[in-house]
Parts: structure tokens; C-alpha cells; sequence
């Protein structure tokens, strides 16, 4: 930037030149440590929403920032086309670390994981001898899957796809947690997949229950059927363990991840079970920039450093702040009806006289020296950097504190 810019003129650019599909808060961050960020006024705010769930190990991870050097001196990019080390390490890797997969497509975002894995079950139906109509998707209220034009279909939230029509066909939308509704969707006879986040995050913070993931997961085999879990939000220790579905004893066919799996440099990755990961042959897929080796180069240390039990000890620490602090929180200013989600991954659901009203709460928590999210517009959506330290904690909690007093008060 130029040493003359003050945040103000900077805004203006985006509200000139950006497509305005978005509303960020009017704050321009410069720079990160661990679970702090500057603004260009040299302004200080406690992270509590990570870059959406996706700087778990904070902002400048040495180890991180070691690998991205490392790579960025020898090999930028390769495509496909030839090998690179990076990503073939990082898919056996994937492979180990899921107990299930036996093979990897990677990508560079979320949506795009989730259009390999609707691919990959449209296909995988096809090999089956299955008409088109007989390859149904299955997905849930609530959900959110991505952007693209097959991710926002699979998304069954009409919020998304309002004037996006035409959609593409081949999904049906079921209530989450739902039971004796998906064994219904089931008896149809056409299902080909279910595809379900095991905690919904951009729906509101809602986890699956285990009998629900355990009840599709039945359905699947009894009707041949693939479960597809998308742990793009959930996956990468956000739950307290590498993987969400660990904690639901199910077995998928198929798994997105991305967010958390380079920590902030762009990759999502699909894992695919022994049903599936014979079905897409050569060009049957494809991506430019996927396994890029910077991409990969990062996301091998942030797999590494995501998995072991000393940050996963953390999570679990660190959640019972998180949820201790908002309990007092609470029963100071009274202002949720509840507190849900897994791990590091929690939703505040603002009380009946609030709903609504999460934006302004976050504009009252910026003004604060906070960085939180919404999932939607009645949940407050805290998904901090999974390594974050007591004092850290401690400090957003209290900024959250006068955040909400202050947004209280001036009702
Ligand atoms: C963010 C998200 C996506 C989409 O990821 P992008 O990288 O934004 O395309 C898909 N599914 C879930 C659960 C997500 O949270």
C-alpha cells in the first residue's frame, strides 16, 4: 500500500471497484501474530473467527510460514501435467490420517471439493447402470456446501439460489437430524447419495446428532447409497479431533475438506473410499492449479501440526473457556437461548428479543478490538485459531464482554 493511504481510502477502492457481493466490516487488516491482527491504523483485535475457520494455527505460524518459503524458492506450480513432491506426499498422507480413504483429488477451494464429490457420485451411480433420475443427492436444511452452481443446489438454503435458476437436478432437500424423514427419502428408491455436514457452520452451528449421521450411514448400505461428509468447515481438528466424523463412529464413502487444510493458503482436498476411488479414470476430472506445491507444500505441515494430541488437548481446553466465558457472559447480560456446537467450533444463538440482530453485534465487537462471526443472522459464530492461549482467550471474552454491553445498553 502507499504510506499515504488511510483505511478510509482504501475501503472507497472496494466499494468502487469489487463486485459488491460482499459487506466486510470497515476495518483493513495489515498484518497477524497467532490469534491477534493489526489494522493499517495500527489498531489491535483478539481472532476469534480465524478467516472462517481457516487460520487454525493462527496467523504466522514459523512452521507455516517455513514450508511456503521453503517452496516458493524452488517450484511455484507445475499443473498436473508433471509431478511435483508436495502433493504426493500430502495425498498418502490425507490417506493415513483419514483411516478410510485410499485416494485424493486436490483442489483449491471448498466449493470445488464438493463438485468432485457430486461428480464423483453421479458417476459412481452410472457405473451402477443407474438412469440419471436414479442418482438423487440428498441434502439438508440448514446446509451449505459452496458457490458454484452444483454446490449452491446441493445447499438447501433458498437463500443462496434465488435467481439462479436454472438449477441443476438431482437433489432433494430433507430436514437436518431428521430420521423418519431421510428413511422416507430413502423408500423412493432413487437416492444415490446423502451429502451432510456433520456440524452445519454457515446453517448456524448445528451438529448432527450421531444417530442421524449412524441412521444414514445404515440407509447408505442398505441401499446402496455413498455417505458423503463435508468437513470443509468441521474437519482439521475444529471438533477436538482431526476428523468430526471420528466422534459419530461412521465410516464415509467420500470427504471434503479445504478451509483449515492449508491455513490460509488456498487448497481443498476430496478423499475417497474403497467404493469410489476406482470410479473417475483418466480425464474424467481435472483442475489447473489443484496440488499446486506451495498449496501442498503448507498444507503437509499444517496436517501434521493439526493432528497431534497436544493441539487436540488444547481445543478441548481452550472449548470449556470458550463455553465457561460465555456462560458468565450470559448470565450477566442475558442475552442467548442456547450454546451449541463441538469443540472449537461454537454458536451463540441469540435470545427471542435479539434475533436477527447478529451483524450489529459484530459491528459493536470490531468497534472492540474483536474479530467474531455470524452464522446467519441469529448466531454469533466463534471458530478461533485452534492453538489459541489462555490469555488470548481470555482478553477476546472480555472484549466480547463490553461488546455486548455496549450493544445492550444502546438498544
Ligand atoms: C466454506 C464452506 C464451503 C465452501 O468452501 P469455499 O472454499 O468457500 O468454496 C463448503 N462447505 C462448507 C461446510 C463450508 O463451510
Amino acid at each position: 500500500m502507499h504510506a499515504q493511504d488511510s483505511s478510509s481510502s482504501l475501503i472507497d477502492l472496494g466499494k468502487r471497484y469489487w463486485l459488491p457481493v460482499y459487506r466486510p466490516r470497515e476495518v483493513v487488516l495489515d498484518h497477524g501474530k497467532g490469534a491477534r491482527v493489526w489494522d493499517t491504523e495500527g489498531r489491535d483485535y483478539v481472532d476469534l473467527g480465524a478467516g472462517i475457520a481457516v487460520n487454525a494455527l493462527g496467523h504466522q505460524d514459523p512452521d507455516l510460514v517455513d514450508a511456503l518459503v521453503t517452496q516458493a524458492r524452488k517450484l511455484w506450480h507445475s499443473s498436473n501435467v508433471f509431478y511435483t513432491e508436495p502433493p504426493l506426499h500430502l495425498a498418502e498422507e490425507l490417506v493415513q490420517a483419514s483411516g478410510f480413504a485410499e485416494r485424493v483429488f486436490l483442489c483449491n477451494s471448498g466449493t470445488e471439493a464438493n463438485e468432485a464429490a457430486i461428480k464423483l457420485v453421479r458417476k459412481w451411480a452410472a457405473s451402477k447402470g443407474r438412469a440419471p433420475e436414479q442418482r438423487v443427492i440428498l441434502t439438508f436444511r440448514g446446509s451449505f456446501h459452496g458457490r458454484t452452481l452444483a454446490a449452491v443446489t446441493a445447499t438447501a438454503q433458498p437463500k443462496y439460489q434465488e435467481n439462479y435458476e436454472p438449477l441443476p437436478g438431482g437433489f432433494r432437500y430433507l430436514d437436518f437430524n431428521d430420521v423418519a424423514g431421510l428413511e422416507a427419502a430413502f423408500a423412493q428408491g432413487d437416492v444415490a447419495a446423502v451429502m451432510l455436514e456433520p456440524v452445519q457452520g454457515e446453517g448456524g452451528v448445528l451438529p448432527a446428532s450421531p444417530a442421524f449421521i449412524r441412521r444414514a450411514r445404515e440407509l447408505c448400505d442398505t441401499h446402496e447409497a455413498l455417505l458423503v461428509l463435508d468437513e470443509i468447515q468441521c474437519g482439521m481438528g475444529r471438533t477436538g479431533t482431526l476428523f468430526a466424523h471420528a466422534q459419530d463412529g461412521v465410516t464415509p464413502d467420500i470427504v471434503t475438506l479445504a478451509k483449515a487444510l492449508g491455513c490460509g493458503f488456498p487448497i481443498g482436498a476430496m478423499l475417497a473410499g474403497p467404493k469410489v476411488a476406482e470410479v473417475m479414470q483418466y480425464g474424467a476430472h481435472g483442475t489447473t492449479f489443484g496440488g499446486n506445491p506451495m498449496a501442498a507444500a503448507v498444507a503437509r505441515v499444517a496436517l501434521r501440526k493439526l493432528a497431534s494430541a497436544e493441539l487436540m488437548a488444547n481445543v478441548a481446553k481452550q472449548a470449556q473457556a470458550l463455553r465457561d466465558g460465555l456462560a458468565a457472559i450470559d448470565g450477566e447480560l442475558k442475552l442467548f437461548a442456547e450454546v451449541r456446537g463441538r469443540g472449537l467450533m461454537l454458536g451463540a444463538v441469540l435470545a427471542e428479543a435479539y434475533k436477527g440482530r447478529a451483524g450489529e453485534v459484530l459491528d459493536h465487537a470490531a468497534a472492540h478490538g474483536l474479530l467474531v462471526l455470524q452464522a446467519g443472522p441469529d448466531v454469533l459464530r466463534f471458530v478461533p485459531p485452534l492453538n489459541i492461549t489462555d490469555a488470548d482467550l481470555a482478553e477476546g471474552l472480555a472484549r466480547l464482554r463490553a461488546a455486548l454491553a455496549d450493544f445492550v445498553g444502546k438498544r
